[in-house]
């Protein structure tokens, strides 16, 4: 999935554990016809030295990222072309004030018409919000806290940590309650203590945008200022009692099932009993993600004042509600999370940014006009057939392993054997019936979508799943694993070139899709994945020795990325990104034995001069050519699971025989690793 994603206007609780397949293309025009465009090439590079810069160095030098993008490649490209079909779909709905109420039409075209009422939102600047501000103010004592922020939940706001109802992953079968860390307006618990140049210029500038936004509600340069300081004292003593990303990786430790009165002596200054009662919730346990940071919560809320609890919530609604109010507000929130953080150069036009709320408010309505344009039923059916092939490989790959005991093999093609495979688009479309939508304000509209997927989520404690569920829209560029469904999804809005290209040949369908296809099976035994049953319980069914054997290989892995500098002195995390890069060379790996198989592998005839061994490899590399800003890296490395393009394409290939062959790549060469550093997992 994508690189970290600020909160959204009353951020919802979104408790999907999925793994994606992005965090982050291309254009003599007959080659590209054929799947690879020979332009994208850079000749005067070795493919034995830097394949990506081989493959795709040419598309890197013609393709500087536009003005209002951090990022440039192919997930970028296709998601631009994405917005341009459905901006037609909104910009149509809008038009038009006639469509039966409560139609998926009137619903997005009334949202739409609101978002893009610049001068009715200039006007109101920060009035919307004025209401809630007021609300927080009335709060006259610390007992009335508790009772805040259940009133902030039920208005899709959650303070200070996150609460929400998903899959139990122990009991697959049924939804459960989770709580989790929260409250930090900064993208990694890191940036609040680490010393390094990056996060202090980041906690400087993040201070600054904090009293910039208070003075914009008419608060006045010195108060603004020392509210700023009081607010990021509040927010560090969170920081210091959350997990870090990496400690959130893990399943096991972040499943914590207690009874709520258990809870209560977890952070004892905290009336939880009151809290659920108040959003009108009734159970008994609850499963904590992070006890440390329940436990430590007490503390803090014993610990800061009433008025620097009132700053920070000011300031909580102030950052999630930006991009709903007037252009000062916009314009400073993108000063920090846009030009400063990620490096963008302008903000991105208005219709691009509400098209995006659409998505976030609604997409599975958008989704629906969305595939009757654009996505044939033959596209699912030809996509169906290489899943198809790839799971099969994935059986193969399993079976003739070398290092795992007969045992764990069965338990892990039991597992293989009961995947769940969704393309294109949701059998049955999730039901916004009880999502009204009205042409009046853009905030309130935006308070409709809170409230609404609120109680949608909350609706679901206790009972049985629902199997016909996404984590995705179908418009998503984008695909996903998820191991309590144990289920690979590939949304409509991914199927398309370079990734998925009907007229391309196999070699660069199984080189692209086929290896994201491999990589999202791969999740699924990848050092997370493979704690999950075939159910989608955590539950272990390793041997103790394959587990250690596992474990070793792993570590080679994590090893070599260790070992990638992205930018400075910016490395990439090899612990971090281990999920996802297992799941790149397992998917290259089980994609190009499905490969195998094809027509055009046996025959071995060249296309523009390659073979199709050579074709598959290029149509890996095409899928990452990528330009990012320095800003985004930097941020990318610290937050974000998968690793940048130009290790995503050369780290896996290093470990590859196949690729070896190919490219003529000797020992000693850059793209390949000693034979003792050489990595097979699946
Ligand atoms: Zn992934």
């Amino acid at each position: 999935m994508k690189s970290f994603s600020f909160k959204p206007f009353f951020a919802i609780l979104v408790l999907s554990f999925t793994l994606t397949i992005f965090g982050a293309v291309p254009g003599d025009d007959e080659s590209k016809k054929r799947g690879f465009d020979l332009q994208n090439l850079d000749k005067s590079v070795s493919p034995a030295q830097d394949f990506y810069k081989y493959a795709v160095g040419g598309w890197v030098k013609n393709n500087p990222i536009p003005d209002d993008q951090t990022r440039w490649g192919a997930f970028t490209v296709l998601q631009e072309d994405n917005n341009k079909v459905l901006r037609k779909i909104v910009e149509e709905a809008a038009a038009n004030q006639s469509w039966v109420k409560g139609s998926a039409k009137q619903k997005i075209g009334d949202f739409y018409a609101t978002a893009m009422d610049s001068v009715r939102i200039e006007k109101l600047g920060y009035k919307p919000i004025v209401p809630e501000l007021q609300k927080i103010d009335a709060i006259k004592g610390k007992n009335e806290l508790v009772k805040h922020l259940a009133t902030q939940y039920i208005n899709g706001n959650s303070l200070i940590f996150g609460f929400g109802v998903g899959i139990d992953a122990k009991k697959s079968d049924v939804n459960a309650a989770y709580l989790s860390q929260g409250g930090l307006g900064l993208p990694d618990v890191e940036y609040y203590t680490k010393e390094d140049a990056r996060s202090k210029e980041i906690r400087e500038k993040y201070v600054q945008h904090i009293a910039n936004m208070f003075q914009l509600i008419d608060v006045d340069k010195e108060t603004a200022s020392k509210n700023a300081e009081r607010i990021m004292d509040v927010e560090t003593k969170l920081a210091k009692i959350s997990n870090t990303r990496l400690e959130n990786r893990d399943p096991i430790k972040t499943y914590n099932k207690m009874a709520i009165d258990n809870l209560s002596n977890l952070s004892p200054n905290f009336d939880w009993k009151k809290y659920f009662d108040l959003i009108g919730v009734n159970m008994n346990v609850v499963i904590v993600r992070q006890p440390k940071f329940f436990s430590g919560l007490g503390q803090v809320f014993e610990e800061v004042s009433l008025d620097d609890w009132k700053l920070y919530f000011k300031w909580d609604l102030l950052r999630s509600s930006a991009n709903a109010l007037s252009s000062a507000f916009v314009n400073e929130r993108f000063n920090f999370t846009g030009k400063f953080l990620t490096g963008a150069k302008v903000l991105q036009p208005r219709w691009k940014r509400m098209i995006q709320a659409v998505n976030g408010s609604m997409g599975e309505l958008l989704g629906q006009i969305y595939v009757s344009e654009v996505f044939p039923p033959e596209a699912k059916e030809r996509a169906k057939g290489i899943v198809a092939n790839l799971l099969a490989s994935m059986g193969e790959s399993i079976k003739s392993n070398q290092w795992m005991s007969d045992d764990t093999k069965k338990q892990a093609l039991v597992k293989l054997g009961t995947f769940g495979v969704k393309i294109g688009y949701p059998d049955k479309w999730k039901d916004y019936g009880e999502l009204n939508i009205e042409r009046d304000t853009y905030y309130k509209n935006l308070e409709r979508v809170s409230i609404w997927a609120t109680k949608d989520n909350l609706a679901k404690l206790g009972k049985p799943i629902d199997p016909t569920e996404w984590g995705m829209s179908p418009q998503t560029v984008n695909a996903y694993y998820s191991p309590t469904r144990n289920e690979i999804v590939f949304p409509a809005g991914i199927l398309q070139p370079p990734f998925f290209n009907q007229k391309a040949d196999d070699a660069i369908n199984y080189g692209a899709m086929g290896a994201v296809i491999g990589h999202e099976i791969s999740h699924g035994f990848d050092d997370q994945g493979r704690k999950y049953d075939e159910k989608g319980n955590i539950r272990d069914w390793w041997t103790k020795e394959d587990n250690d054997k596992f474990q070793g290989r792993a570590k080679k892995l994590i090893d070599e990325f260790n070992t990638f500098v992205v930018v400075d002195t910016f490395k990439v995390n090899g612990a971090l990104t281990l999920g996802e890069n297992i799941g790149d060379l397992g998917g290259l790996t089980v994609s190009f034995n499905a490969f195998k198989n094809t027509e055009q592998f046996k025959k071995n005839e060249p296309v523009d001069g390659f073979t199709p061994q050579q074709r598959f490899f290029l149509g890996w590399a095409q899928v990452w050519a990528t330009n990012a800003r320095d800003e985004a890296l930097k941020l990318q490395v610290k937050t974000d699971v998968h690793s940048p393009s130009v290790q995503r394409v050369n780290g896996p290939l290093m470990n590859l025989p196949e690729f070896f062959e190919a490219f003529g790549v000797k020992p000693g060469d850059n793209m390949r690793n000693s034979d003792d550093k050489l990595v097979k997992i699946w």
